[in-house]
C-alpha cells in the first residue's frame, strides 16, 4: 500500500479566497433578456424586486446598481447630506464609508466589540454627537445587529438607521429576516462574493412607501415617472437630484436565478462554516470568529491569530487564498480627518484573518487550509 504525499500546494478550491457560485440556469435566463432587448430597468428588474420582498417578507425592495449605492441613496433618502455626521465602524469595507461621503455627509468612526466585530448600542452611543443624522451598522460577517436599547435616544434625536448587510443576505434576526425590521433602511449587496449575486448589484428595504418611492427617483437620475409612463408621453419630469443607479436587467435575470437556488448556497456555506470549526478549534493560538450559523448565512470564515501579517504570508505561499476583512478605515489616507482613538478596532484589525470561503470548497479544501494554518501559526518552514 502506497500513502499519498499531501498536496504542497493547496488544492483549487482553497487557493481562491471566494468566488460566485453558479447554478447553471444563469446562462438561458441571461440569454433570455439579451433577446428581449430590455436590458436596462425593466420588467425583469421588478420581478427580482418582488421575489426580494417576498423572500424576505417585506412590503417592497428596490434594487439598484450596487450595494455601495444602495447605501448612499438610503443616507439621501432618509434625509441625510452635507454637514450631517454618520456613525459607522471603522471595521468595515471601505465602501461604506465612500457611500457616506458620496451622500455629502462625513464619517463619525465607532469602535467594534471586539468578539462579534460589529458595533453595540454601547460603542455607537459614545460616537453619537450633536451632528449624528445616522448610524450605519455593518452586520459583520452575515450577523444581525440589535440597537433596540438605543432606538429611544436615537428616535428623541431623529437619527436614522441604515443597515450595511452587504454580509447579511438570508441571515435571520429573533425569527425575522434580516431587512424586516421596521427601524432600519436595510441595504444588501449582490457583488460577485457575497451570499446572493447579480454580478454586480445591490438592494434596499424602505421603511415606508415614501421612501420606496424616493430611493427610486434617485436611482433614476431624479426622474419620477415610470419606463412605462415615459413611453406613453413626450416629456418627463426631473423632480431633484438623482444618480443613475438602476439595476440592469441583465444582472437583475442573474439575481433572479441565484434567489431560486439560494436555499442551497445557504446550505454550503453553513456546512462549510462547521466544517472549519470542527477543524481549526483547536489549533494552539488561533481564535475563530463565533456566528450562530443556525441563524445566520456565513458571509467569511474569521480567525484571530498572532503575527497575523507573517501568518497570512505563510499561508499564501502554500497558494491558500487568505484575505483580511478589513483593514481598519480610520487610518486611511482618504479618511484620516476624521481619525479617532479605537484601539479595539486597531488591536482586532491587526489580527483578523479571513480563511477561504465560498459554496465551492470541498472537505479536502477546508483540511488543506486548516493544516497549512495549523503550520503557519506554529512558524513552521514549507510543507508538512
Ligand atoms: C461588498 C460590501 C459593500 C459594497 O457593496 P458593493 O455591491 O460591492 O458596492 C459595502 N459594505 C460591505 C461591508 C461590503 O462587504
Amino acid at each position: 500500500m502506497t500513502t499519498t504525499p499531501s498536496p504542497l500546494r493547496a488544492p483549487e478550491g482553497a487557493g481562491r479566497g471566494a468566488r460566485p457560485f453558479l447554478h447553471g440556469t444563469e446562462y438561458d435566463a441571461v440569454a433570455k433578456v439579451l433577446a428581449s432587448g430590455h436590458w436596462a430597468h425593466g420588467p425583469e428588474s421588478e420581478s427580482f424586486e418582488r421575489e426580494l420582498a417576498s423572500y424576505l417578507g417585506v412590503p417592497d425592495v428596490v434594487t439598484v446598481a450596487s450595494g455601495t449605492v444602495a447605501l448612499s441613496i438610503a443616507l439621501i433618502a432618509a434625509g441625510v447630506g452635507p454637514g450631517d455626521e454618520v456613525v459607522v465602524p471603522s471595521l468595515t469595507f471601505c465602501a461604506s464609508v465612500q457611500a457616506i461621503l458620496a451622500a455629502g455627509a462625513f464619517p463619525r468612526f465607532a469602535e467594534v466589540d471586539p468578539d462579534t466585530l460589529c458595533v453595540t448600542p454601547e460603542t455607537v452611543r459614545q460616537a453619537l454627537t450633536s451632528r449624528t443624522r445616522a448610524v450605519m451598522p455593518v452586520l459583520y460577517g452575515g450577523r444581525p445587529v440589535d440597537l433596540t436599547p438605543l432606538h429611544p435616544v436615537l428616535d428623541a434625536q431623529g437619527i436614522h438607521v441604515v443597515e450595511d448587510a452587504a454580509h447579511a443576505f438570508g441571515s435571520e434576526a429573533n425569527g425575522r429576516m434580516v431587512g424586516a425590521g421596521a427601524q432600519a433602511i436595510t441595504c444588501f449587496s449582490f457583488d460577485p462574493l457575497k451570499n446572493l449575486t447579480c454580478g454586480d448589484g445591490g438592494a434596499l428595504v424602505p421603511r415606508t412607501a415614501q421612501e420606496a418611492e424616493a430611493a427610486r427617483t434617485l436611482r433614476a437620475l431624479g426622474i419620477k415617472a415610470t419606463y412605462q409612463q415615459r413611453a406613453q408621453t413626450t416629456g418627463y419630469e426631473v423632480a431633484g437630484f438623482g444618480l443613475r443607479a438602476h439595476l440592469p436587467s441583465i444582472n437583475a435575470a442573474i439575481g433572479r436565478a441565484q434567489l431560486h437556488g439560494f436555499a442551497e448556497v445557504v446550505r454550503r456555506r453553513r456546512e462549510l462554516w462547521a466544517a472549519y470549526g470542527a477543524a481549526v478549534a483547536d489549533v494552539p493560538g488561533v481564535r475563530v470568529l463565533h456566528q450562530d450559523i443556525e441563524a445566520i448565512v456565513p458571509f467569511n470564515f474569521v480567525v484571530l491569530v498572532p503575527e497575523r501579517d507573517r501568518v497570512f504570508h505563510a499561508l499564501r505561499e502554500q497558494g491558500v487564498g487568505v484575505g483580511v476583512n478589513y483593514p481598519a478605515n480610520h487610518v486611511q489616507p482618504a479618511f484620516s480627518r476624521w481619525h479617532r482613538d479605537l484601539p479595539v478596532t486597531e488591536d482586532v484589525a491587526g489580527r483578523i484573518l479571513s480563511l477561504p470561503f465560498h459554496p465551492e470548497m470541498h472537505k479536502g479544501d477546508v483540511a488543506f487550509t486548516a493544516a497549512a494554518l495549523t503550520d503557519a501559526v506554529r512558524g513552521a518552514r514549507g510543507p508538512r
